[in-house]
């Protein structure tokens, strides 16, 4: 086993494939393109700028809605959003926005072409809890219109699900490090290892002067599954896994600290996204194999068609419409099989290890240490539409999972745009009165 088998998979355009893949856009007057993306980039604006090879134009547009487009063109669902509605999709011929994105993102970065001018930072000091795509988000769009942006994020890194949910084959962390270099440019400040709630409280944040806050702390705790056996060993969560490895491939921990050995016979319960990662690392860190255990039909499973398909290439098996009733172990303690009801009875399967990927939902640890932010019987913050995004404590604000439950990527940061207007209206309302 070694780390270049993390190797991303999706090669990128050169510069003359990314010429000659724009100049087949129609430039629609009307596009669909944009009407399936979450955040209505103006894709034919920036993919006509390529096409004549005015890559800083092509970035100044992108920027007008994204702050993270080398990540946006790397893990979003363009079959499902921008490409899949390219009006030359239905023949077979969609323009690859997604790989167009990240062309443009990258060839900026590597070409330092962007020196945007900013604003004076005088409009109001914001505290941003998380370091996620939501996070970032509201971070750069606030830093870009004279907020002064401070970022706090409990690991050592920042980036959240980014740096240490989606595996190195699919997103890079140089990749990621990259587009926080260019969030770090916009003026924002970063405290890292620093967990709010623990270390500090929202009420010592307000005494230190901070206008607004803004929660974006995704949903950092993963579902257990309450049947017999749950407490074997051998049975982890799949964001461990995706975390570990993460840092494994990072060379910040050995092989031994990732809870996988060569060879093991591994099951996967749940089949959404993470649960594809999770198969695809198993897959990548020498499984012996990888089923993926799902209680419902391939027709009902969330994760996205691509990944999917990409697991199944990789040779990870799908045990459709089996649930598990109960996890059966050794003499030692450790996980040997489940019993499950399959389509053909009920029926033991043996596996060395579990991993669960049947959910996650928030923690408490923000909530419970002040008062008034008032949560679901889930745990999801609740928010208002007037100042968007703003819970029901003055000024805290919250976004992306975390209040619309777990999603995809552009979907936290779509919601997160919408929070980081209504934080500077509320701020700016704030400073009127208090003038
Ligand atoms: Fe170009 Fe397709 Fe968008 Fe039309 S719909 S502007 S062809 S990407």
């Amino acid at each position: 086993m070694n780390n270049n088998t993390f190797k991303e998979i999706n090669e990128s355009f050169t510069i003359k494939e990314a010429i000659d893949e724009a100049k087949r856009c129609l430039n629609c007057k009307n596009p669909s393109c944009k009407k399936g993306c979450p955040i209505e980039n103006d894709i034919p604006g920036f993919i006509h700028q390529l096409s004549m090879g005015n890559m800083g134009d092509a970035m100044a547009i992108i920027n007008e809605k994204s702050n993270l487009p080398a990540i946006c063109g790397r893990v979003c669902p363009h079959e499902k959003q921008c490409q899949g509605h390219c009006v030359l999709y239905a023949k077979g011929k969609g323009i690859q926005i997604g790989k167009l994105e990240r062309f443009v993102a990258d060839f900026d970065t590597d070409m330092n072409l962007i020196r945007e001018r900013l604003p004076q930072k005088t409009r109001g000091k914001v505290a941003v809890i998380g370091s996620g795509p939501a996070g970032l988000t509201v971070a750069g769009d606030l830093a870009r219109q004279g907020f002064n942006v401070t970022i706090f994020e409990g690991q050592s890194e920042p980036g959240g699900v980014l740096m240490y949910g989606i595996p190195e084959y699919r997103l890079p962390k140089e990749v990621v490090n990259k587009e926080i270099k260019k969030i770090e440019a916009l003026g924002v400040n970063f405290v890292l290892n620093c967990l709010v709630g623990k270390q500090i409280t929202i009420d010592q944040m307000f005494e230190q002067g901070y206008d607004a806050i803004f929660i974006g702390t995704g949903t950092a705790l993963p579902k257990a599954l309450d049947v017999p056996g749950s407490k074997l060993r051998g049975i982890v969560q799949s964001s461990y896994l995706l975390h570990m490895a993460s840092i494994y491939n990072q060379n910040i921990v050995p092989r031994d600290m990732v809870p996988l050995e060569e060879g093991e016979k591994v099951g996967i319960i749940g089949c959404g996204n993470v649960a594809m990662d999770a198969a695809r690392t198993a897959v990548r860190m020498g499984a012996g194999s990888v089923s993926v255990i799902y209680h419902k039909t391939e027709a009902d499973m969330p994760a996205i068609q691509s990944e999917y398909q990409e697991a199944v290439k990789e040779g990870v098996q799908f045990l459709w419409q089996t649930s598990t009733l109960e996890f059966l172990g050794n003499e030692e303690g450790k996980v040997r099989a489940i019993r499950a009801t399959t389509p053909d009875g009920e029926k033991e399967i043996p596996f060395d290890r579990i991993f669960l990927a049947i959910g996650s939902r928030p923690a408490n640890r923000i909530v419970s240490t002040t008062t008034g932010i008032d949560v679901d019987e889930t745990g999801y913050v609740i928010v208002k539409e007037r100042p968007y995004g703003m819970t029901t404590r003055k000024g805290v604000f919250a976004g992306g999972d975390v209040v619309h439950r777990p999603h995809t990527v552009v979907l936290a940061m779509k919601a997160a745009k919408q929070v980081a207007a209504g934080i500077a209206q509320y701020v700016d309302a704030v400073k009127l009165l208090e003038a």
